[in-house]
Order: C-alpha cells, then structure tokens, then sequence
C-alpha cells in the first residue's frame, strides 16, 4: 500500500521497507472536457483556492490549469515573510486571516511546510517615523494582531550587530510582530497541490491557457496550448501575468507589471533569528534554515514580464544593506533573481467578479501575495462557490479604482512602482 499520509509511523514504515511506498505527492491529471471550475494559475493562490474548494465548498470537478510546473512563479520565488502588519481596516482582518491559517497550515494539509513565527521587526529611524509604527501598533492591537513597540536598547539586545550610529539613519527602535515569520515557499505550493490533488482537483502543468471562449458575456471555458477545456466558472490566479491573461478575455486591468528580484548569499552560521526590514529604504533580511542571508528591496521600476532583473537595482539593494548592517559586505552573493509583480494602482489586491459572467479575478498581489496565500485562496474559493465576496475580502473589489473607494497602505497614491 503506497503511503498517503505524512507521520511518523509511515516515515518508520518506508524506512524500513526501502523507501519504496511513497506515491507523487500529486497526480500528472490529463484535462476533461468539462469542470465546474477552471483555475488558471497554478502558484500558492490557484492551488490554494483549488484546495479551498474543493476541502471546504464541496466542489471538486475543479481543475488547475498551470503553463509551467509548480513552483515556477512566484511562489517558488519571493523571500517567503509572512506578517499581518497592517493598519487600513481593509487590510487588518484578511492579512490576520493568513495568519492564523499559516498557524494551522501544516496540520489542516499533513504537509511540512516549515512554518517558523520567528518574528518580523521594522526598524524606525526618525521620531515621525515612530509616531506612525505606534499607530499601526494600535491599530493591529484593536484588531487582536499582537504588535509591540520596541526602543533602541531592546533592538540591540535582540540584534547587536545592526548599525545604530548611521550618521544619516539611526537605529531608534523598531515594530515587532512575533507572530510573523517565515514559511518555506516552495513547500507551501507542493502542499497545498498534494491537497488539492487528494480533495479530487485535476492539476494539469504544463499547459498554458491561450484564450477563453466568451458567449453572450458568459464563460464557457478555456482555450489550452492542450486543446478546449469547458467550465462553468474560471478563476484567473496568475499573478504578474494577471493583466496579459485577462487581455484574452478582452479585460484591461488596473495593473502594472514591474520585475522584483531577491538576493541569498553562500550559506553562514545562524545569525538573524528572525525577519528585520531597514526603514530607511528599501532593504529586508533574513536567514534560511540552510544558512544563507535572504534579502531584497525595490522593484527594477520599468514594466516587465521578464523574470530577471537590472544590475542597477542590484547596486541599490546592497547599498540599503550596507547602510543598516555592514558586516554583510563580508559575504558572497550565491545568487539573486526576478519575479514578475502585478502591481496594482493602490498597493492592495483585487479578489472580485469580472464584468464577464462567471470569471473570477484573484490578482494585483504587488510584492506582498505570499503572506495572503492562505487566506486569497479561502477568499477566492468563497466567491468563486458562492458568487459574494467573503466577509474579510470586501475591500478588494476590481471597481474601487472608478468609486474612489481606494485601499492605499502605504499613502502613495496611484503610482504603481512606488507601493
Ligand atoms: C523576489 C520576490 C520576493 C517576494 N517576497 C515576498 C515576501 O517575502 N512576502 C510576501 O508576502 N510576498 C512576497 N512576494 C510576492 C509573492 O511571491 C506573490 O505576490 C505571490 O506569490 C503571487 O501569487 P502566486 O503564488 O499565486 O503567484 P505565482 O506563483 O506567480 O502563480 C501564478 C501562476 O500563473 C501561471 N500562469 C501565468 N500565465 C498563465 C497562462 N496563460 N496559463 C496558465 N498558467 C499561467 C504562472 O506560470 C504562475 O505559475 C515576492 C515576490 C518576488 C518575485
């Protein structure tokens, strides 16, 4: 009997039988003519809601439909911090529904996805700066989010190393939600497919979706590089490829999309037991479990579908490091790389109904989708079931860029490259 289930009596089992019982941990699923949900997408968020679907709505005639292999997005790609640091009240409740999913995550999916709440810090540098991380403190406090404002001696106690006396940037404190973290990137798509896969969903890799048919504004299913596939709704989850997607269905989305790279340096002892971000520009570390120091900053700042990125921002991003920690100068860079980010005018996602009926829109993640997989995939399964936005997601409609009714954290404006 091969082994379905992860525990520590199947691990003693294989060991002792030669490892010779583990199954794929999902199928390679040919397409049906037919479902009653296509997804397209198969990052975090597409297998996610996949998963959500079919574990907690009962639909399981769903399938994934991704042009690449799992984990070739961005969901193998980002520098995997998870937090629910956020101030807006569209924001606080579903960014604290991840989190405590993240919490229940490698349960609910018998996976090992090397969750670890080792703590993410944002460091101030100037007494405004401080002002605003105590109102976001308050206001994460108010929605039950654990947030605590530390000074400069209780940073330095926890990272000795920074550098406090920057001329330009001293350190003065910082924001700390324990809670936040880090969780393995890639092992959050394999866990959510293996999932997804034993809930009934068909993942099919290696196919792209190159059209929809469209009647009367009505979906009728994809157009594959595989040949037609009929749905009865479809599910867009592609991430910076978002507005490409929907320009087959004849949509012109609010998105840009700009290339953000990532940074991992040869592999040294632990240092940085968690996750710390420089408030003074764009830069943000952290260590894997395998020793190499993680980091990235701004986006490369021209539009682009290319998954690498430009020597310039390259220079930018070790400035930033070099300015809050110059013992970094001392390692090698192992390698860096790009993914592509769709940006959306305000910062935030957009988890809503297109104007073509029964097509579903999950998109305009910008750099922060990774922390939401968990939660963009429950949302966008509530509503692909149930054709209403789930109660924590309503913020995220596709029309708020028309009504004004805009969810800018960071205070912006319309300005995509700079959220
Ligand atoms: C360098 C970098 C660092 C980041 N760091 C963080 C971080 O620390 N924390 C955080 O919260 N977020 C981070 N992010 C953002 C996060 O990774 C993304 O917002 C999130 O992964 C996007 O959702 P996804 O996983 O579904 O995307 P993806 O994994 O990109 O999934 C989209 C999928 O759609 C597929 N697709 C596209 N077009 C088609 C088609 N025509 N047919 C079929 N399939 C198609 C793609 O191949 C892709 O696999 C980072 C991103 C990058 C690039």
């Amino acid at each position: 009997m091969p082994s379905d289930r992860y525990s520590i009596f199947s691990v003693l089992t294989e060991a002792l039988r030669g490892q010779t019982g583990w199954k794929p941990a999902w199928r390679k699923a040919t397409p049906k003519p037919n479902y009653d949900v296509v997804i397209v997408g198969g990052g975090g968020h597409g297998l996610a809601a996949a998963y959500y679907l079919a574990k907690r709505y009962g639909l399981s005639n769903v399938a994934v439909i991704e042009k690449g292999w799992i984990g070739s997005g961005n969901v193998g790609r980002n520098t995997t911090i998870v937090r629910s640091n956020y101030m807006l009240p569209g924001n606080i409740p579903f960014y604290e529904t991840s989190m405590k999913l993240w919490e229940g995550l490698e349960q609910d999916l018998n996976y090992n996805a090397m969750v670890s709440q080792r703590g993410v810090l944002n460091l101030y540098h100037s007494d405004g700066q401080r002002d605003a991380y105590v109102r976001r403190g308050n206001a994460m406090r108010m929605h039950g989010v654990d947030a605590e404002l530390l000074d400069r001696d209780a940073v330095q106690r926890m990272y000795p190393w920074l550098n406090y006396d920057n001329a330009r940037f001293p350190i003065k404190g910082g924001l700390l939600q324990r809670r936040g973290g880090t969780v393995r990137h890639d092992a959050v798509a394999w866990g959510y497919a293996r999932g997804a896969d034993q809930h009934g969903v068909d993942i099919i890799e290696n196919t792209e979706v190159t059209g929809f048919r469209i009647t009367n504004g009505r979906i009728e299913g994809v157009e594959t590089s595989r040949g037609f596939v009929g749905a009865r709704k479809v599910g867009l989850a592609c991430a910076g490829n978002s507005s490409r997607v929907a320009s087959m269905a004849g949509l012109n989305l609010p998105l840009e999309s700009h290339v953000l790279q990532a940074f991992v340096t040869e592999g040294i002892k632990p240092f940085i037991d968690g996750v710390v971000t420089f408030g003074a520009g764009h830069f943000y570390i952290s260590q894997s479990d395998k020793g190499g120091l993680v980091f990235g900053g701004d986006l490369d700042g021209y539009n682009s579908y290319a998954q690498r990125g430009n020597l310039p921002v390259v220079e930018d991003v070790i400035e930033g490091g070099m300015a809050l920690m110059p013992r970094i100068g001392r390692v090698r860079l192992l390698r860096s790389w790009g993914g592509i980010m769709d940006m959306s005018m305000d910062g935030s996602p957009i988890i809503d109904h297109t104007p073509i009926s029964g097509l579903y829109l999950n998109g305009g993640w910008c750099y922060g989708g990774f922390k939401a997989t968990p939660a963009a995939g429950l949302c966008f399964a509530h509503l692909i079931a149930r054709n209403e936005p789930h109660a924590v997601a309503r913020a995220y409609r596709l029309d708020r860029f028309r009504t004004g009714h805009m969810v800018d954290e960071k205070g912006m404006g319309n300005q995509p490259n700079l959220h």
